[in-house]
């Protein structure tokens, strides 16, 4: 019998992979952010048509690239960001991962436009299929754009699991609020189908969170800071009074980086204890900085699944924070937990 395993073409290999990072235009949204908030960007400018399904396009002003990061930048694998195994348990950035630009070239066209401070002119490039199809120098303000069209159109199985632009555009927005929440000092905006969405100037968090939530959250924020050795917890909680029906306005971040952890979301609930009913969800955007150490950020793709080295003892922080914080709220008197 003949032999049967061959190796696959980079460009199929490079689309498989790009399953796990890319599902739709959302994750693409969350990825050229957090790239811009790496960079250093002070503000960050998002556009999508047709729920970035068509176009998807990020701009900011951050360091930008020289001609080979250009290029390099595309690689699978390839990042500025880590240099070995020890640096992920350093990491102060959002990507360390290498694969969100690869990915995005491996299923959408690709056109980036960048420029350092320092370089008279830019770069342009255009990929297809993982392929450089065009290199150019380019006039092009400090920073980089990067414009990603017709999501999976080599991807047809894929592109049908797309949903309604008004549910992707939904993704995208969360995406968006995500990153807006956790980097408050930085100038955001969204942009869709030509209408602008959002115009977020750049503020402390409390502002962020009104611009983002609502206004009618004015005065019905409570501040939770409590510092330790071990970590900090700070943000803000909603008064009692603003539980809702649905979830939602719920919002976790370790290390600057959003989480989903329904353990988490236990301990600040429990912490409402009897202020609120059983079926109500109180608004909260919670951040908790802890030496990164004592995090695993690298088990899921997406980064938004993480690993504590110690889960019970964040828990019991959260809690305790959040009790603090609600005391004046309480109808019977809670101990005092010591942190
Ligand atoms: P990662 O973010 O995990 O390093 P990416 O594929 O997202 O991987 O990006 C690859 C590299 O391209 C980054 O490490 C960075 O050096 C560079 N890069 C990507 N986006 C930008 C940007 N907006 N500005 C400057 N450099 C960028
Ligand atoms: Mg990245």
């Amino acid at each position: 019998m003949a032999d049967r395993i061959s190796l696959l073409p980079d460009h199929i290999a490079n689309q498989i992979a790009a399953g796990e990072v890319i599902q739709r235009p959302a994750s693409a949204v969350k990825e050229l952010l957090e790239n811009a908030v790496d960079a250093g960007a002070t503000e960050i400018k998002l556009f999508v048509n047709d729920a970035g399904k068509t176009l998807l396009q990020v701009v900011d002003n951050g360091a930008g690239m020289s001609e080979t990061d250009a290029r390099m930048a595309f690689e699978r694998h390839a990042t500025s960001k880590i240099k070995n195994i020890d640096d992920l348990f350093h990491i102060r950035t959002m990507g360390f991962r290498g694969e969100a630009l690869a990915s995005i070239a491996a299923v959408a066209q690709v056109e980036l436009r960048t420029r350092r401070a320092e370089d008279e002119v830019g770069t342009c490039i255009e990929i297809e299929n993982s392929l450089v199809k065009k290199q150019s120098p380019v006039a092009s303000p400090a920073g980089t754009s990067i414009c990603m069209k017709n999501l999976f159109f080599n991807v047809p199985a894929r592109r049908n699991f797309l949903k309604s632009n008004t549910a992707e555009l939904r993704h995208v927005v969360d995406e968006f609020i995500r990153v807006a929440l956790a980097f408050p000092g930085i100038f955001f905006s969204l942009t869709s189908n030509g209408q602008q969405v959002f115009y977020l100037e750049a503020g402390n968090l409390k502002q962020r969170i009104l611009q983002i939530l609502g206004s009618n959250y004015n005065a019905k924020l409570v501040s939770v800071k409590e510092d330790t050795d071990y970590l900090n917890i700070y943000g803000f909680v909603g008064k009692p009074e603003t539980a809702k029906k649905t979830r939602g306005d719920q919002y976790f971040f370790v290390n600057n980086r959003f989480i989903r952890s329904a353990y988490l979301n236990h301990a600040v609930m429990s912490a409402y204890q009897a202020m609120i009913g059983a079926d109500a969800f109180p608004a909260y955007v919670l951040f908790i900085d802890l030496d990164p150490t004592q995090v695993d950020v690298n088990v899921h793709p997406t980064k938004q699944e993480i690993k504590f080295e110690d889960e019970k003892i964040i828990y019991a922080f959260v809690q305790a924070a959040v009790k603090h914080a609600l005391a004046q709220f309480s109808i019977t008197p809670t101990l005092d937990f010591e942190l």
